[in-house]
């Protein structure tokens, strides 16, 4: 094959205790997941069936605690919002996969943060416009090194947790999360054909807030590790 330039490399991940890395596909994101966040964000969580957007897979960053991840702070907004989320590792793709069968071809669990514009969220929810350019911008998807499942199952219950300068921000456990793991497998592969390689973040709790220029985040799951970084001043 011949390309007229070189491509771009492939968007990767670490992964904890190994040297591979992850080959990132695409990143799928749950809205609203956690019944607090849901009745935050203004939504009824008995009521709404999980709905999906995405990121690009470039938009990746490296953010376990000892990479010191830095990112600008993005252009476009005023009100950078901080989400922290599980995000699901699938190794082996499929579509129409059972709930019965989804934890089959998941890879790894890590914590991660959707990050958020959220100013410019509201604008488009205001209007009826996409969400694409309030989630999917440039390292709008930090996260920690992936955790396989060989070494930590799967997760069901557990802290999850979110500091913004050592101030508790974001705080619930995987155990309230509205659609399960299993189900968000399910019903994603009913829609699109997932691959190896794609990434979930399957929503966040309640809590969600700025992140000023200059302001260090950290952010855990227990038994997932913890994710950190800084947010550089405006550019
Ligand atoms: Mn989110």
């Amino acid at each position: 094959m011949q390309y007229i330039f070189e491509p771009q490399a492939r968007p990767s991940v670490a992964i904890a205790d190994h040297s591979a890395r992850f080959p990132v596909h695409r990143i799928y994101c749950v809205g609203r997941n956690y019944a607090a966040h849901a009745r935050e964000m203004g939504g009824d969580p008995e009521r709404e069936p999980p709905f999906f957007f995405t990121k690009p897979a470039d938009a990746v960053v490296d953010a376990g605690v000892d990479a010191g991840a830095t990112i600008p702070y993005p252009p476009d907004t005023a009100d950078l919002h901080h989400e922290i989320e599980l995000v699901v590792a699938i190794d082996r793709g499929g579509t129409d996969i059972s709930p019965g069968s989804a934890l089959e071809h998941v890879f790894g669990y890590a914590p991660g943060i959707d990050l958020t514009r959220r100013d410019r969220q509201a604008q488009a929810r205001a209007k009826g416009l996409p969400w694409d350019w309030s989630k999917g911008f440039d390292r709008s998807a930090p996260l920690a090194p992936l955790q396989r499942v060989a070494a930590v199952g799967h997760p069901t219950r557990g802290r999850i947790w979110l500091e913004v300068e050592n101030e508790l921000r974001q705080e619930g456990d995987l155990a309230d999360l509205i659609w399960s793991v299993p189900e968000i497998i399910a019903i994603v592969s009913r829609s699109m054909a997932l691959q190896p390689g794609d990434l979930i973040f399957t929503g966040t709790p309640a809590g969600v807030g700025p992140i000023l220029p200059g302001q260090r985040v950290r952010g855990g799951i227990e038994g997932l590790g913890e994710i950190a970084l800084t947010v550089a001043e405006r550019r």
